[in-house]
């Protein structure tokens, strides 16, 4: 069998978790949440980087920063996750959905400005497969109209748009370290900060409203309660197991880039006939290779090919029911704008067992049954 998916391991977990326990400190913002966030700060070169419990409590407190009125839009794609969108309407926001660039997967940014009310305060550029969106305009449009832009980089660690590392470029990155991303700590995630004035604040949302960092910092005496706030912060065992996956970040990036670039060689020629239409990496745009999908020529098609890998023991799926068709997203937003690509692209996506440490033997496996299929 062939998963879809095996969660990262570098083999240095299981010493780093020992080291926590042993340290008797298990809870939040020890020595390897540290580590952790001191790497990507400076891998990054991100202002402030703070882990959370997941990729979808890094969208929370973006949100949360962004102090949301009930009744505020925010514009963001429908083909996404549903805790990008969740961040927001946990909060009151309504979500305006803007269709997606075929190519990419992303938000179409030349369509996000007609979306754009006096009610307007968020854009959410989210990075598909770890392949940027076109930023230099998204970030224009929000500079224009005063909102605030927040990247849903849950995917795209280590990916950069013009030299910049995603997550930087917006006032606020969210980053995932869930099982399927390409570095993991189980469930966990990151915030990237990128404005100053905002730092203090999120270290407030995330210790349960109180001003404990600046406590141990010794700014201020004692710790009180301030505001309103959560519990944001991930155990140091969780921890742990990340940062032997950062100690090793580039064999990682470089593994499932090399695997990456395999599938892309194997199926050109499939691409040059018509049969599939591979992902597009757009100029500038550095990626992750967080994910290899390929596309069908339609939805009758698809579903014939992902049963006919399973009936081979290779998994391959597909995902995202575009959110605007979901119950939830009919309740909680509208559409703006013709729906040309999400639905109809969404509906011809599947994406090929990728993961650190997929060895050549199941790779050659996977590409030979994908041929089978067209018969070539
Ligand atoms: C994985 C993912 C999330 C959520 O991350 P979790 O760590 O699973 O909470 C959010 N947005 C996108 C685009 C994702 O792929």
């Amino acid at each position: 069998m062939i998963c879809f998916n095996v969660p990262p391991c570098t083999g240095h977990e299981m010493k780093y978790i020992a080291e926590a326990v042993a340290s008797h400190k298990i809870c939040g913002d020890g020595q390897f949440t540290k580590k952790c966030s001191a790497w990507l700060e400076q891998r990054f070169n991100a202002h402030r980087v703070l882990l959370t419990t997941s990729g979808t409590t890094a969208l929370d407190m973006a949100s949360l920063l962004c102090e949301l009125q009930p009744g505020d839009e925010v514009i963001l794609p429908s083909f996404t996750f549903s805790s990008t969108a969740n961040a927001f309407v946990n909060y009151g926001a309504r979500l305006v959905f803007v269709d997606i660039r075929p190519d990419t997967m992303n938000i179409d940014e030349t369509k996000i400005e007609a979306a754009i009310t006096d009610k307007t305060k968020v854009i959410v550029a989210m990075h598909y497969a770890g392949v940027a969106c076109e930023m230099d305009t998204i970030m224009d449009i929000a500079r224009r109209h005063k909102l605030l832009v927040i990247e849903d980089a849950a995917q795209a660690v280590m990916s950069t748009y013009k030299g910049r590392p995603l997550g930087t470029i917006g006032d606020f990155g969210c980053f995932s370290f869930h099982e399927t991303k390409n570095y993991s700590m189980g469930e966990g995630g990151a915030i990237l900060i990128n404005a100053p004035q905002y730092v203090e604040r999120a270290e407030i949302l995330r210790e349960k409203g109180t001003d404990r960092a600046r406590f141990f910092r010794g700014q201020v005496d004692k710790y009180t309660w301030v505001d309103l706030g959560d519990s944001f912060l991930p155990s140091e065992l969780n921890a742990a197991y990340l940062w032997a996956q950062l100690e090793m970040a580039d064999e990682i990036n470089d593994d499932r880039l090399k695997s990456w670039n395999r599938y892309n060689e194997a199926f050109a020629d499939l691409k040059a006939r018509g049969l599939v239409e591979l992902p597009v990496i757009p100029e500038g745009c550095v990626h992750n290779a967080h994910m290899f999908y390929l596309k069908c020529r339609d939805l009758t098609e698809r579903t014939a090919f992902i049963q006919f890998l399973k009936e081979r023991d290779i998994l391959a799926v597909f995902h995202y029911v575009p959110l605007h068709s979901a119950p939830a997203g009919l309740r909680f937003g509208r559409f703006e704008g013709e729906d040309k690509y999400t639905t109809a692209e969404s509906d011809r996506l599947v994406r090929l067992p990728l993961y650190y440490g997929l060895t050549d033997e199941d790779q050659a496996r996977v590409i030979k049954a994908v041929r089978d299929f067209y018969g070539v």
